[in-house]
């Protein structure tokens, strides 16, 4: 007999293209829906680009400042606090930022350093794949301490050059460098905060260890020593040292068989109160930026040293010292093919100083260690403040906070990381 069409056979093939119709069908509807998603993905891929393409007509670094802010909304910030203790180390490094100011404000820079811990700097540099497609690179670096752009001088002092001052009372030498590229805040920080042209003297590390320096001339546990205060202020501008306070009268320094240096001729006020060291400080500053432009400013490339001196009543030996070092910007050394050769030359001296520099650190951290001093006129008229047991420096790095900023500010963090580099750094802070 034929086979029924409903045999068990026919039913199964019925299904088979039942199955492969509905199949079909899903199939059809599954590439329409993923179509469609695509579709809505690119269009909302499209309006977001549209978007960003219209805020960055406002605000050019607007991707990057999305980014930044969404970084920053996944830390928990714990900047550093006036109440927190302070460390007594023989070589301290931190790192300052300064506020963004009016005209990289109107430039719509973006900030692109993160302080979240009083020890910890996060550079976000920003940055673009070969297709284009922004990304920022996150780079963290540890210091002993690390000011954000709401710190005041005062609090930078109380946890740098403060420490130090007992340490000159106690027979010691003490350095302190504000170290960084034109602009970031050295000359703030030392000298004072400036209110237009003017600055206030009070306010800078110079005039904030000055004052302390009386506190404890005072203090019965010195007083009865009957020391005895002078200060000089000299500025060195490549091979050349300048005596600030007699009227920028080039001096000469030489060195004795017992490789003693000498700046021959440097002015030495003994001061008596601190009105008269307040107003040396002032002179000093005043001298340092006469008759120069803010744009072309020689300021910039020239070391301003002050040192305060102490000795004990009739003896013409150095008891203890301080020495305040406001360093020359740390840019030159990049501006190469653009400038002339005299820059260039001010560059290679600049460059060369700031390298021994840190060579003299490191050597003064690894004790006994071969002391570079010879590689500059700025290390040769130091040296005596690298050698000997009580020897302590501070080091305070300035950077900017912008993002036209970041090669030097890398450049400089990575420059004071070296410093510190061999010394190990275990305060128990995390
Ligand atoms: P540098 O000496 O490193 O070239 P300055 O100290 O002259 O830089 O600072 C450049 C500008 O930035 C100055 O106008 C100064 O007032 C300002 N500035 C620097 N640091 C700060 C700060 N922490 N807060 C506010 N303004 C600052
Ligand atoms: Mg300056």
């Amino acid at each position: 007999p034929p086979k029924s069409p409903n045999s068990r056979k026919t039913q199964k093939l019925k299904n088979d293209v039942f199955d492969y119709k509905s199949n079909a069908a899903k199939k059809v509807d599954m590439i329409a829906q993923r179509r469609d998603e695509r579709r809505q993905r690119q269009a909302d891929e499209k309006a977001l680009r549209d978007q960003i393409h219209h805020m960055e007509q406002h605000d050019p670094h607007y991707e990057f400042r999305q980014m930044i802010n969404e970084y920053r909304s996944g830390i928990e910030f714990k900047p550093l606090k006036e109440t927190d203790p302070i460390v007594e180390n023989q070589i301290t490094v931190c790192v300052r930022k300064r506020p963004l100011n009016d005209r990289e404000f109107n430039r719509k820079e973006v900030d692109v350093i993160s302080i979240a811990k009083r020890n910890q700097v996060i550079v976000h540099e920003p940055k673009h794949k070969v297709d284009l497609t922004k990304y920022l690179e996150n780079q963290l670096f540890r210091f002993d301490y690390v000011f954000d752009d709401t710190c005041t001088n005062e609090l930078v002092y109380k946890f740098t050059a403060r420490p130090l001052v007992k340490t000159i009372f106690e027979g010691g030498m003490a350095t302190c460098f504000a170290y960084g590229q034109t602009g970031s805040g050295k000359t703030h920080t030392m000298g004072g905060e400036f209110k237009g042209k003017s600055q206030n003297f009070k306010s800078g590390i110079y005039g904030l260890v000055a004052q302390d320096v009386f506190r404890f001339l005072t203090h019965p546990k010195y007083s009865r020593m009957k020391f005895m205060i002078s200060v000089s202020f000299f500025e060195i501008y490549g091979k050349l040292v300048f005596d600030l306070l007699a009227r920028k009268e080039r001096l000469r320094v030489l060195e004795d068989g017992k490789q003693q240096v000498q700046v021959v001729g440097l002015t030495e006020k003994v001061v008596l109160t601190v009105e008269h060291i307040m107003d040396l400080i002032q002179r000093g500053s005043t001298e340092r930026t006469s008759g120069q432009t803010s744009a072309n400013s020689n300021s910039s490339r020239s070391h301003a040293v002050f040192q305060i001196a102490l000795r004990k009543a009739g003896s013409k030996h150095i008891y203890g010292k301080f020495s305040l070092i406001d360093l020359a910007g740390n840019e030159r050394g990049a501006d190469n093919n653009k400038s002339n050769r005299q820059t260039q030359i001010e560059g290679a001296d600049i460059n060369r100083s700031l390298l021994a520099l840190k060579e003299c650190i490191r050597a003064l951290g690894r004790k006994n260690a071969h002391l570079p001093f010879r590689g500059s006129k700025l290390t040769q008229i130091l040296r005596d403040s690298f050698i000997g047991e009580n020897s302590r420096t501070c080091m305070i790095a300035l950077i900017s906070p912008g993002n036209f900023s970041v090669d030097h500010t890398l450049n400089t963090l990575r420059y004071a990381d070296r410093v510190k580099e061999l010394i190990a750094v275990d305060h128990g802070i995390d």
